[in-house]
């Protein structure tokens, strides 16, 4: 089968004849028909920093196949297999979860003790093919695309952010960053009754694309974003909810003042260094609360998304700007940083 495969640390992928992947006990065989490009991949194709520290984390042995957004039909299921069978339509969760550590075994196997990862620890789905274990296999509702299907896993980070930050109707509501996830957060966001949103980025390419969806874009570099808070949060003092999703640290220096007093800050992004916080200004006084995200809740966040794309409430495909044969996948990388949305593969011959 074709795929792409990161063969050592050079920059780039190599598109090449592999061999066909044959599932194991608990494993299904996946024709892939649709994939997308997240940011890891991105790291991958670079070998940047990030790339070292993930790889290192979650074990990544070349040569690897990367890619874990992703769907496809299943044609073959290994012994043991029982949930799942041959001709269902799937997407897979990235996070891997062991089964039996106390997370895994307290609902939360979305950040498991002994996690691996997708297109990480193994091979992933930038192929003609992928093999993956049962465990992280969702079917798809037969009215939800391939294209949309590809994009559960990061719209399902959306999702989880959304979950996290206690939304109320009508709140008001940051968006720090409108890459894909930053738009698909803006997507959620209004699908779960937020009344306004105001999305940042540099980029005007981005912006334009918030801005279809129905958020206040600030590009703010050029526009005072403290000005545009108070002119669209007069009696709140700031907005109730942030949902940070750029990672760049020095966006904090200011953030904390955007949110109102018992407002509620989601971290998706990562910094790649420590970011200083004064605790007592930014979260005390204000009664703020702060937290993380890391992956999906298994399934509770998946049956989220299936719902509200099967029932058109969200369009995800409205995050893609660029489609893209696999063989022509390093053209597609380089696309990235020149201005895109979200960047799918089509064509996997
Ligand atoms: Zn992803
Ligand atoms: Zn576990």
């Amino acid at each position: 089968m074709k795929a792409l495969v990161k063969e050592n640390r050079d920059r780039g992928f190599t598109f090449k004849e592999t061999e066909k992947p044959v599932p194991g006990p608990g494993e299904v065989l996946i024709r892939v028909r649709a994939a997308a490009i997240c940011g890891t991949d991105m790291h991958y194709y670079l070998w940047n920093d990030a790339a070292e520290g993930f790889s290192s984390k979650f074990n990544l042995q070349f040569p690897m196949i990367p890619g874990h957004e992703c769907a496809g039909d299943v044609e073959e299921v290994g012994s043991g297999v029982t949930s799942i069978k041959k001709g269902d339509r799937v997407t897979l969760e990235t996070h891997i979860p062991c089964g039996h550590c106390f997370n895994c075994m307290n609902d939360e196997p979305h950040n498991c003790q002994n996690m691996k990862i997708y297109g990480t620890s193994c091979d992933g789905c930038f192929a003609e093919y992928a093999v993956a274990p049962e465990s992280i296999v969702f079917r798809l509702p037969d009215e939800v695309s391939y294209e949309d299907g590809a994009l559960f896993e990061p719209a399902g980070v959306a999702m989880r952010a959304v979950e996290r930050a206690d939304l109320l109707p009508g709140d008001t509501v940051l968006v720090s960053g409108s890459g894909p996830i930053g738009l698909l957060t803006i997507q959620m966001l209004y699908s779960s009754g937020a009344g306004k949103v105001i999305a940042t980025d540099l980029d005007e390419y981005r912006l334009k694309l918030a801005k279809s969806l129905g958020a206040i874009a600030v590009n703010s570099a050029k526009e005072n974003l403290a000005d545009v808070i108070r002119r669209e949060c007069a009696q709140r003092g700031g907005v109730d909810v942030i949902i940070e999703t750029t990672g760049a640290a020095v966006v904090y220096q200011d953030l904390f003042s955007y949110l109102r007093n018992e407002g509620h800050i989601v971290t998706v992004g990562h910094p790649g260094k420590p970011v200083m916080i004064n605790i007592m200004e930014a979260i005390n006084l204000k009664g703020a609360t702060m937290r993380g995200v890391f992956g999906r809740k298994i399934w509770g966040t998946w049956w989220k998304v299936a719902s509200l794309v099967k029932n058109k409430k969200v369009d995800l495909c409205k995050v893609v700007t660029h489609r893209f044969a696999l063989r022509d996948g390093n053209q597609a990388f380089e696309q990235v940083p020149k201005g895109s949305g979200k960047i799918l593969f089509t064509d996997f011959s």
